[in-house]
This record gives C-alpha cells, sequence and structure tokens, in this order.
C-alpha cells in the first residue's frame, strides 16, 4: 500500500512538472514514530503491543488523521494511510496535513478496562508530539467516541491544560461536534449530487465517461455495507430523490426493487443481526417486497450508482469485469483496487475517488476543531451547512482539474491536492 501511494504521489508530482527534491519532501513522512505499548491483561500476563503515529506533511497545517486497533495495523500502512490524509485534507481544502495512527492489536480480545488502559497507554506515548497545533488524533477502524474520550482526557492530565481541539471525534458531552455521526453519509451524498449536476449543466463533456441516465426516472442505487457510512448515505440518498434498491452487510444483501427505507431497513437489521431478510418499503417489512441476494450479486447489480462503503479492495480483478454501474462512490477507504480503477475508467465509469467522496468525516473533524478552539459549538444543521459548502466547492474544484488535465476524478483530486501542498513550499 505504501508503494502504490509513494508511486501515485511521484507521478502526479512529475505531471505538474515538480523538481526531485519537492516530490521527495512531499512524498515521504516528516516524522514516524514506532513505539511499544506494554499491558498488564486482566490474567496477570504481560503483554506487548506495536504501535505508530505517522505525521506525514505539515506543510498546510497541523497532522490530521485517525488511530486505528487493528491485528494488520504495519508502519508502512499507517505512513501510506497518513499520505492519503495530506491528500484529502488538501482536497476539500481544509488547513491541515495528514496524520495516522495505528496499534496492532485485537481489541475484540481485550475486556474494557485493558482497552481503556490500552488507549490511555497510548495517549500517554503520543502525548509530547500531538496537540491542537501540531497533531490531531481522530477515531478510525475498532476507535470510537469513547476510546477518543479515554485519551483526550489521558492527553489533558498529562500535559496540566484544557484543550478540547487536541482530539476530534469525541462524544459530544466532551466538546465532540453535532453532526459528526452522519457527516461521512451525508458529505458522500452531497459530492454525488454536485458531480451530477456539473455533468448535466457543462458545456465541456468529459471524454473520460459516458453518462446517460434515462430522463424521468428515479435513479438507482446500491450500498455495500450498511454501517454508520452506508446507512446515512442510502438515508439522505433517499431523502435526495435516489432510489436506493440494494444493501449489503458482512452477512448478505437484500434487493427491493422498488426502493427500500434505509430507516425500517436499519431498525429490522438491529432486531435480525443482518439486513438479508429486511425487504422494507416505507415503513413496512415484507416478504413481498424484495429478495435476498449474495452479497457478491449486490457489486454486480444493473443499477446507476454503486457506492462500496464497507471495506478496501472491494472492486477488485477478479469481480471488475462483472460491474454494470455507470458511477462508483468510494465511501470506503480504497475499496476499488489500483487494477480495476484502471479497467472500470476507461470503460468510462465514473468513479468519484475516496479522498473526495469520504472526506465528509474529516471535514466535521475540522468543523469540531474550529468549536473545540473558539469555545462555541453549533447546532447540528448549522455543522451540515457548513459541510454542505465545503463538499460542493471541492467537487467542482475537481471536477474543473479533470476537465483541464483530461484525467480521471482520482488523479484530479491527487493534482489539486498536490499543487495545493506545493504552494506552501518558499
Ligand atoms: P462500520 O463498521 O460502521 O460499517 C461497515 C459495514 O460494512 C458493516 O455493516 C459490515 O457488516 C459491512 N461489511 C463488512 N464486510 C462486508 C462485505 N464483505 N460485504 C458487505 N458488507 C460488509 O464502518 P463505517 O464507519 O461505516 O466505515 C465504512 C468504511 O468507510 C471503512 O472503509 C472506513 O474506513 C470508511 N470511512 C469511514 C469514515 C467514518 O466517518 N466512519 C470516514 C471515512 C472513511
Amino acid at each position: 500500500m505504501w508503494e502504490e501511494t509513494k508511486k501515485f504521489i511521484k507521478q502526479t508530482g512529475k505531471k505538474l512538472g515538480l523538481d526531485s527534491g519537492t516530490i521527495e519532501r512531499i512524498t515521504e513522512p516528516e516524522m514516524v514514530h514506532e513505539f511499544i505499548i506494554p499491558l498488564k491483561r486482566e490474567n496477570g500476563e504481560l503483554q506487548v503491543f506495536k504501535a505508530y503515529r505517522s505525521q506525514h506533511n505539515s506543510l498546510r497545517g497541523p497532522y490530521k488523521g485517525g488511530i486505528r486497533f487493528h491485528p494488520d495495523v504495519s508502519k508502512e500502512e499507517v505512513m501510506a494511510l497518513s499520505a492519503l490524509m495530506s491528500i484529502k485534507c488538501a482536497v476539500v481544502n481544509i488547513p491541515y496535513g495528514g496524520g495516522k495512527g495505528g496499534v496492532k492489536v485485537d481489541p475484540k480480545k481485550l475486556s474494557e478496562r485493558e482497552l481503556e488502559a490500552l488507549s490511555r497507554a497510548y495517549a500517554a506515548k503520543i502525548a509530547p508530539f500531538i496537540g491542537q497545533d501540531k497533531d490531531i488524533p481522530a477515531p478510525d477502524v475498532n476507535t470510537n467516541p469513547t476510546i477518543m474520550g479515554w485519551m483526550h482526557e489521558e492527553y489533558e492530565k498529562i500535559k496540566g491544560v484544557k484543550e478540547p481541539a487536541a482530539f476530534t471525534g469525541k462524544p459530544v458531552s466532551r466538546g465532540g461536534s453535532k453532526g459528526r455521526v452522519e457527516a461521512t453519509g451525508y458529505g458522500g451524498v452531497v459530492v454525488l449530487e454536485k458531480i451530477l449536476n456539473l455533468i448535466k449543466n457543462s458545456r465541456h463533456k468529459s471524454p473520460n465517461f459516458k453518462l446517460n441516465f434515462p430522463s424521468g426516472k428515479k435513479i438507482t442505487v446500491a450500498v455495500q455495507g450498511f454501517g454508520n457510512v452506508g446507512y446515512h448515505f442510502a438515508k439522505f440518498a433517499v431523502e435526495k430523490g435516489f432510489k436506493v434498491i440494494a444493501v449489503s452487510d458482512s452477512k448478505g444483501a437484500v434487493l427491493v426493487k422498488e426502493g427500500l427505507d434505509p430507516d425500517t431497513t436499519l431498525e429490522c437489521k438491529n432486531e435480525k443481526g443482518t439486513v438479508a431478510g429486511c425487504y422494507c418499503k416505507g415503513s413496512v417489512c415484507d416478504v413481498r417486497f424484495g429478495k435476498t441476494i449474495s452479497k457478491e450479486a449486490l457489486l454486480e447489480l444493473p443499477v446507476d450508482i454503486l457506492v462500496p462503503a464497507a471495506l478496501e479492495g472491494a472492486i477488485n480483478k477478479q469481480n471488475m469485469k462483472k460491474i454494470k454501474a455507470k458511477i462508483i462512490v468510494e465511501m470506503a477507504n480504497g475499496p476499488v483496487t489500483t487494477e480495476a480503477y484502471e479497467y472500470l475508467s476507461k470503460k468510462g465509469v465514473l468513479i468519484i475517488p475516496d479522498v473526495l467522496a469520504n472526506a465528509g468525516g474529516v471535514t466535521v473533524s475540522y468543523l469540531e476543531w474550529v468549536q473545540g478552539r473558539q469555545g462555541f459549538w453549533w447546532e447540528k444543521q448549522e455543522v451540515l451547512d457548513k459541510l454542505e459548502k465545503i463538499m460542493q466547492k471541492a467537487s467542482e474544484e475537481v471536477w474543473k482539474y479533470s476537465l483541464r488535465h483530461n484525467t480521471t476524478l482520482k488523479e484530479a483530486a491527487f493534482l489539486l491536492a498536490i499543487e495545493r501542498i506545493a504552494q506552501n513550499l518558499v
């Protein structure tokens, strides 16, 4: 992942005509902290976990990025993810560079008390290197507002200060932002609507994709992964007039041709433990409304828009030839592999890249940081309105770059971001 990320940044730098020193400066992380966390387990055993914090680039502002707890965490992975955060923050033009941290641990094997001790120990180790003007961590895979709350409290205890903007993704009661829960899904729908609008109203047709939606018909959507991001994407998409006909989770998928209701589907999923079997139209769930399909089949449905919102690499060499959607919105991080990206883009599929589509999360993190610094918190609608403006502007800028440079939206997003980062070099 690190090699691929480096290659893409370097290629983009060359396209922009940057010299090799500048490209190196923008590609390599400025600092990578590597350390161990010794943890006394409840059974008395001492266990040692590897941990990292990569601080990629601070040219545009303090480092920003999540902390993940996962057995696959490695130094190279956090380096790659921190570089992608530098790109993402520059795409939406928020004043940050990229950061990412992680602990190589399976948190499901820890008790609640052990998880809290590990989280506090991680915060204590990185405390000298972070802060509202240096590096602002947030949740990522397997970490959540409660964990951010523990880390934030530990950080403030060590530093002897009150610093609400030192962490984001905190519980609202500890200075978190309203609107953070729905931010990523909502941001994705805003980006999709804006891009569709630009396509419709653009005098310059992009040669890179061929879109043709029959007028008068609702645009159909399938969402892979009905978790936080997938559910909110589906919910706001339906509110904006799209027809969500299928959703999946790790256990299965459901197809409701006439369009499903995300709220009743979520209620049903919470009851059954899976969306499979949840044929919910309006406020009623009934077997006559739909059918259960496999989670693999969902990706191959003949829908207008496919939204991978679960895992990385979901659309890959094995299934890329079976994809029938005209647009893919990358709501997960890296759900379309490089090979599939090239194949589908050549076929004329429009892929809205993760560094734009799912940037709503980090954008509301930025708004949480602003609120923390000013000591004044906004209502949810105010946060979502600000988010909408930022996402619309970024979509338009990426779109314009793709026309100007005759490239895919992913390349355009990287061009825009790297140009913005390089502008800060003196
Ligand atoms: P989540 O854990 O709430 O949801 C993930 C969902 O994917 C679950 O419903 C799970 O059952 C489902 N899933 C897992 N494997 C699947 C499979 N093979 N097929 C279909 N469904 C499957 O996670 P989330 O917060 O919604 O994040 C989803 C993705 O979005 C991740 O890649 C994450 O990194 C990315 N992302 C999240 C945010 C955020 O704010 N939460 C921000 C940016 C990017």
